[in-house]
């Protein structure tokens, strides 16, 4: 009997994990086992706030794929994936070539979602690929020189702009705090002509969070010197300058800054629609065992997906610690139809969140208890070398891991 081909679309939380889950769990004959991956890394979306401060060089952030992989048992293809033909059961990628598929995996994340605000995509910068932190570091730098040689008069050089207070907004703002005083003293720009303002259209920052745990994110960010515009949303954007106001009725103010960070929201990757898929922004409401709703041998996974938390009838939010969970239930549900048995349920088992305050700060749920401080940034920490106990790389924590 012919192998089955596995094509795994990315080699994000989801994708990787479910690589190294069907290496493990599968024979070599039982499959052939193909990883398509826009690069032949895999960056941590999770960390990617602090290389965009500045505060982690990028390279931490960073594994090549085959460190990880078996290569003899998990095709790398350096590829980026152009749309996947359901009934010809072929990926194509965007260099013409085909890859053809028995079971596929659809792990390729999210993209920056601008809800159409004029300006947006063009003129703000976003956290959402190594490549795209690696620019904000480096235009951050240059705005700081900058100041000097236009003669110290223009702030906006030195004012940052950051939309949105969603958790991926208060976790850079958090490390650029950290950042602000390294730089000042680097490039000789006095403390107070720096501005960083945060622009959110709720009238909290992480709206619908505990709100003992979003009072304390907020007055952190205050004391360090981050100016709170709640209640306000970011309306255009254009060269250098933020217009923003609140999102009901016709009031604006506008901010001129040379830097301006869109943290505003996630959708699923693009490729979900071009593909035919039904979906709600790009993310694809799966089937129990995760699989796409009339699609037998379609996978789907991590941002691209939405599965419903029963609890709030509404899908969880997209996050890391979803998409990992759902690349084992996957891993184990390709193995079970390749041997001829049945798939097993999803269940989504939350061990809560936690979140960064620069380098000492945070604030988090951790079964059901609410953590502050020292404890909270000790325990992102944590979580954050978790994942190369998932990889099974244990050598990782203490070459890249945070301590
Ligand atoms: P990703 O991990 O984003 O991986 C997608 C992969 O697909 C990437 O390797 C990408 O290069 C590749 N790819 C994309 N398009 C193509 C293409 N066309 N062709 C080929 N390859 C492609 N979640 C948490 O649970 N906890 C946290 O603490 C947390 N912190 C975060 C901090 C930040 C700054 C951000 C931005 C997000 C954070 N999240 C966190 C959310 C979390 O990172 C995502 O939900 C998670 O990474 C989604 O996993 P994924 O596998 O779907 O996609
Ligand atoms: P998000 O959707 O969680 O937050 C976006 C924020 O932008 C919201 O507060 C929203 O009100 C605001 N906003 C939307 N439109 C706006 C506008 N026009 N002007 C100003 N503000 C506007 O997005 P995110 O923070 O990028 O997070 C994406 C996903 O990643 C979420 O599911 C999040 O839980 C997850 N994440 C988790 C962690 C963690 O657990 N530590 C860290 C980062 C991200």
């Amino acid at each position: 009997m012919k192998r089955p081909n596995i094509v795994i679309l990315g080699a994000g939380f989801g994708g990787l994990i479910t690589a190294v889950n069907l290496q493990k769990t599968l024979a070599a004959g039982d499959a052939n086992i193909t990883l398509i991956n826009k690069h032949d890394y895999h960056y941590q979306t999770t960390w990617l706030h602090e290389p965009a401060a500045g505060t982690m060089n990028p390279d931490q952030a960073r594994i090549y794929i085959n460190d990880i992989v078996n290569p003899s048992r998990v095709k790398l293809v350096k590829g980026i994936v152009d749309r996947v033909d359901t009934a010809a059961k072929q990926v194509t990628l965007e260099d013409g070539s085909v890859v053809e598929y028995d079971y596929v995996v659809i792990g390729l994340g999210g993209v920056p979602e601008t809800f159409g605000i004029p300006g947006l995509k063009e003129h703000a910068m976003t956290i959402s690929s190594l490549n795209s932190v690696r620019k904000i570091k480096e235009h951050i730098e240059y705005s700081f020189a900058q100041y000097k040689t236009n003669g110290s008069s223009d702030n906006s050089f030195v004012t940052i702009v950051v939309g949105g207070a969603g958790f991926t907004g208060i976790e850079f703002l958090g490390e650029i705090v950290n950042r602000i005083p390294e730089l000042c003293k680097q490039y000789d720009v006095p403390r107070e002509a720096v501005r960083i303002v945060n622009i959110e259209a709720a009238p909290t920052v992480l709206p619908g969070f505990d709100p003992e745990l979003t009072t304390y994110a907020q007055k952190w960010l205050e004391r360090n010197g981050v100016e709170m515009k709640l209640g306000n949303g970011i309306k255009g954007v254009e060269p250098g300058v933020v217009t923003f106001g609140p999102l009901q009725g016709d009031t604006t103010e506008t901010i001129r800054a040379n830097t301006i960070i869109w943290t505003g929201g996630v959708s699923g990757s693009p490729i979900i629609e071009k593909s035919g898929f039904e979906a709600v922004r790009n993310r694809v409401m799966v089937e129990a065992d995760n699989r796409a709703p009339g699609h037998d041998n379609v996978f789907i996974i991590g941002d691209c997906s939405a599965v419903m938390d029963p609890a709030s009838n509404r899908p969880y939010p997209p996050t890391a610690q979803i998409a990992t969970q759902q690349a084992h239930n996957v891993a184990k549900n390709i193995a079970a139809l390749i041997n001829g048995k049945s798939t097993s349920k999803f269940t989504y088992e939350s061990k809560g969140t936690v979140a960064s305050l620069g380098h000492n700060d945070g604030i988090g749920i951790v079964m059901g208890k609410k953590i502050f401080g020292r404890n909270a940034s000790f325990m992102k920490k944590v979580i954050d070398n978790k994942h190369f106990i998932e990889l099974k790389k244990y050598g990782l924590v203490l070459k890249k891991g945070k301590f």
